[in-house]
């Protein structure tokens, strides 16, 4: 078995890696798990002293491995550099507050003494996506290994130049053999990972049909698992909106990495007096996007990651447009190089309301009022991020609390920021990520009481 690594823009072939062999991979857990003893038995400062080495290798390195992102899945140049730099930001934020975060907590009681302790569970099996492959796994690994855990990545078949890469940096900066190896395995075979009594536990990043089934194994084996799934983030624009500023950052959000990010603006849900000039001006901001070779600076958008992706898009537009929904943008494909497209007159029942579409997608859907509107973005089976447009804060804060979303972005790109919770509710999945929420899922929050 071997996974073959294909340049979505010039569909070449880049390279193909050998598949691990059953005793290879029983050889990486069994290295993960000898690893643990010693890892989680340092101090937090000298854990932290290994991600500071991290930050610099990223920073040092960046345009390397962002060349390597590009070629493998299509994002521009200028966005990887920017994801390598986001995980030597990750690197930063946590090497200031982990001191904070796993400090034990004192609770006052009748007790002599009552306090949490926070403890590490073991190797953590990541299963992670190709659409921010250095992001999703950093957002991860830092936080989880800081705090004393091991972790093993199975990547998505079409990164596996990245999942190496990913490895040679936690090698290159002096992690004790073990402490973060890439799998190069099947996704049949996470199951048989999972269930080896090894692996505490297992986070995953990608579609409803793989959370469920690696949920599942989890939840047969007792073992915690987190979900980051997909989503159909609503982005609703109210009369009094700053009408400019939203449609850019509408365009942008939706447009960004070639329209496939779980938290890109799906679905942009807008007061009927505003809709026609908002959908003139988030016209415009699609119609400068300049397509082309994801290397050259002067690109925007690059291609999708692969072909069956692109072929979604057409088909999902096309049964959308069928359903009545008009083309205002975009229609045209060459291979993975999708046009940006703009639909309007989208409603619920539609294909491009009703599931997840993840490519240069936009669509207007119009709301009578701002009830309409909130009404109209929990009519999703998802429930990621969403963002409001409103210049009334006091509005803001009460329709944020209504929308059933794990977050709402007011007036701003919806984005994950380390230093805030990051997950979903309803079909986007369970669990958060960043912040201290994200790096205590997979602790022992342990309590210890003393009389
Ligand atoms: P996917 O097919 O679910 O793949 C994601 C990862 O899961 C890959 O490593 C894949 O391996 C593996 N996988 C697939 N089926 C599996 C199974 N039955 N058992 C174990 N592992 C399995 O996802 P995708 O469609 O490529 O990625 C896009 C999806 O990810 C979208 O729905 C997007 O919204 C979601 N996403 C969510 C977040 C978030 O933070 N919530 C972030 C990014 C993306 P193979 O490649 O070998 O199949």
């Amino acid at each position: 078995m071997s996974f073959t690594s294909v340049n979505p823009y010039t569909q070449k072939k880049i390279k193909s890696y050998t598949a691990l062999s059953n005793q290879a991979l029983d050889q990486k857990i069994k290295l993960a798990d000898r690893a643990f003893n010693d890892w989680s038995e340092l101090s937090l400062e000298k854990r932290m002293a290994y991600f500071q080495k991290v930050a610099a290798y990223l920073r040092r390195e960046k345009q390397r491995y962002a060349e390597l992102m590009t070629a493998e899945m299509g994002k521009t140049l200028k966005e990887a550099m920017a994801e390598i730099e986001k995980c030597a930001v990750g690197c930063d934020y946590y090497l200031e507050k982990a001191p904070q975060f796993l400090a034990d907590l004192t609770i006052e009681t009748e007790a002599k003494k009552s306090f949490v302790a926070y403890q590490p569970l073991g190797i953590v099996l990541a299963v992670m996506p190709w659409n921010f492959p250095f992001w999703q796994v950093f957002r991860f690994a830092i936080p989880s290994l800081l705090a004393g855990n091991v972790g093993l990545l199975k990547h998505a078949a079409n990164v596996s130049g990245c999942s190496l890469a990913i490895e040679e940096i936690f090698r290159a900066c002096d992690f004790p053999a073990g402490a973060f190896q890439s799998l190069l395995i099947e996704s049949k075979t996470v199951e048989s990972v999972l269930k080896d009594s090894r692996v505490k536990a297992v986070t995953l990043t990608g579609s409803e049909k793989a959370g469920a089934s690696v949920a599942s194994i989890a939840g047969s084996q007792i073992k915690k698992s987190v979900l980051e799934l997909g989503g159909s983030d609503a982005l609703i624009v109210l009369a009094d909106a700053d009408l400019e500023k939203a449609a850019e950052v509408a365009a942008h959000s939706r447009m960004q990495n070639a329209g496939q990010s779980c938290i890109a603006a799906k679905r942009f849900i807008v007061e009927k007096s505003v809709k026609k000039e908002f959908t003139d001006r988030v016209l415009h901001h699609i119609q400068v996007i300049q397509q082309g070779d994801p290397m050259s600076e002067a690109t925007t958008m690059g291609p999708v990651a692969r072909l069956d992706l692109a072929e979604t898009i057409d088909k999902q537009c096309t049964e959308t447009v069928q359903q009545g929904a008009r083309i205002l943008h975009g229609g045209s494909r060459q291979g993975c190089n999708v046009q940006p497209i703009l639909l309007d007159k989208v409603k619920p029942g539609m294909t491009a309301f009703d599931e997840e579409t993840f490519g240069p997608l936009a669509v207007i859907v119009e709301a009578k009022d701002e009830r309409d509107a909130v009404k109209l973005a929990n009519q999703s089976n998802y429930g990621l991020g969403s963002a409001l447009w409103t210049q009334d804060l006091e509005r803001a804060d009460r329709l944020a609390r209504q929308i059933q979303a794990g977050s709402v972005f007011v007036n701003s790109l919806m984005r994950s920021d380390p230093r805030v919770p990051f997950g979903g509710v309803k079909l986007s999945g369970f669990g958060r990520e960043l912040s201290d929420v994200g790096l205590k899922e997979f602790l022992n929050i342990k309590t210890v009481w003393m009389e």
